[in-house]
């Protein structure tokens, strides 16, 4: 693996712990001598996470849209900043540069974007691994909604298992390096075909 794509938090979140998990994951990433790609912004979780990469003398690719360069701060200080036009080529980028994509803790961009690329595996579009860092337990009830959502027939296991779920950043990029996408991609409940 090159280069992961991380989504997490504009916003720093209540527990230090979730800083400190951005720092450990960064560390773990430059440690395997993998890039990352992440929204580019200077504040909250995403801050910390590329400020720890460029500390530890890691390679961090930026990825944002010019109407945010303001809002988030782009940060100033990046390997490469790629400023594009709209939120769809952002994540279309960040996609493509990506052989695989972690969630650290956050928000509804951060959520929204894991799960694009979830539904993207789950269509076949690719092949790469997805994972949460379930940090402090921040994921418990989403993680538990995707096992209601299996229990009630709406998503097949095969998909669910597709999110990786750990707490040990170490842990999440071994389950990725070994990762094998489920042969078959198939979207519709196999019962109504
Ligand atoms: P949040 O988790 O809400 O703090 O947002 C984390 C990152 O996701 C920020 O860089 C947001 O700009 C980005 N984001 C928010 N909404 C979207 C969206 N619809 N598509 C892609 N990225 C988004």
């Amino acid at each position: 693996m090159k280069r992961v794509c991380v989504y997490c938090g504009s916003n720093i979140g209540r527990q230090p712990g979730y800083a400190e998990a951005a720092k450990d994951l960064a560390r773990a990433l430059v440690k395997r001598q993998i890039d990352l790609v992440y929204g580019g912004a200077s504040v909250g979780v995403m801050g910390v996470l590329a400020n720890t990469v460029l500390v530890e003398g890691g390679h961090v690719i930026g990825i944002i849209p010019q109407t945010l360069v303001d809002r988030e701060v782009a940060h100033p200080g990046l390997s490469e900043l790629r400023v594009v036009t709209s939120m769809h080529e952002r994540k279309t980028l960040m996609a493509e540069l990506s052989d695989g994509f972690i969630a650290l803790p956050g928000g509804l961009g951060t959520l929204e974007e894991i799960f694009e690329v979830l539904t993207w595996a789950q269509l076949g579009l690719h092949r790469k691994p997805c994972g949460l860092l379930n940090i402090g337990d921040y994921y418990r009830r989403l993680i538990d909604f995707l096992d209601h959502a299996v229990a009630e027939q709406f998503l097949d296991p095969v998909y669910r298992a597709m999110l990786l779920v750990e707490e040990q950043p170490e842990r999440l990029l071994e389950r990725f390096e070994g990762y094998h996408a489920p042969a078959v991609a198939r979207w519709v409940d196999r019962a109504s075909t």
